[in-house]
């Protein structure tokens, strides 16, 4: 399966600081790289348009780090994900473990968010992960097999159209890397369920998240199950987010 790499910039950024970012990735031309790997990054909602003409003709996409779950009305400060697709993104992050934390995401949301993201022309990638709480009391199948479950009620056919990103809530901004082995077990776990619900879903994009970093990027990518990566931290270096890239 092509892999994918996926940055995501968080709430990071300036015109001057995505400026000299991304001079950084087109000088690496990552062309070389597009047949065995898309790459894409997420920045903030008020730099998408920007970032979209600056990336445009090089093999860079675009995505958004959310979206809301409402096409559009009386809901102030959302960012809908049709707007998002007409800035031209491609992608559309949901779930992500700092929204479920600190903005009370519930796995209805996110499955809502993604159904929006699809219905808008994106590729929701959808992220979901346990917390080390969850992963010492051994229930990371569970909480991951919970949050995926939620998308895969909802969206139907539509599941073999999006993203699952796996993204262990202790591994992310921590420097701490879920070992690929560990890594692994999750993806499989998660790929099992996806053929389960639907056998075309065994050719869903499986990302690992949680500090890729470019000394560990290769051994990750490696692994059966693991179909790329989304990358916090090392996205904001071109330098390292390039050499990420390259490992897929
Ligand atoms: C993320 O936020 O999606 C992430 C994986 O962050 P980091 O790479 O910094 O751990």
């Amino acid at each position: 399966m092509k892999k994918l790499v996926v940055g995501n910039w968080k709430l990071h950024g300036s015109r001057a600081f995505n400026a000299e970012l991304i001079q950084g990735l087109l000088a690496a031309d990552l062309a070389a790289t597009a047949p065995r790997a898309d790459v894409a990054v997420c920045p903030p909602f008020v730099y998408l348009g920007e970032v979209v003409s600056a990336l445009s003709g090089s093999a860079i996409g675009v995505g958004s780090q959310d979206v809301s779950a409402q096409a559009q009305g009386a809901f102030t400060g959302e960012v809908a994900a049709p707007m998002v697709r007409e800035l031209g993104a491609r992608y559309a992050i949901v779930g992500h473990s700092e929204r479920r934390s600190y903005h009370g995401e519930t796995d209805q949301v996110v499955a809502d968010k993604a159904k929006a993201a699809l219905a808008a022309g994106l590729i929701p990638i959808v992220c979901v992960g346990e917390t080390l709480a969850e992963r010492e009391s051994g229930s990371t199948e569970a909480v991951v097999g919970r949050q995926l479950k939620a998308v895969i009620d909802l969206l139907g056919a539509q599941l073999v159209d999006i993203v699952v990103a796996y993204e262990p809530v202790w591994a992310i901004g921590t420097g701490k890397t879920a070992s690929p082995e560990q890594a692994q077990a999750v993806h499989a776990f998660l790929r099992a369920q996806l053929v389960s619900a639907q056998a075309a879903a065994a050719g869903v994009p499986l990302l690992y998240g949680g500090s890729v970093k470019p000394d560990n990027a290769a051994q990750l990518f490696a692994q059966a199950d693991i179909n790329g990566g989304l990358i916090g931290g090392a996205a904001l270096k071109a330098a390292d987010f390039v050499a990420i890239a390259r490992a897929a």
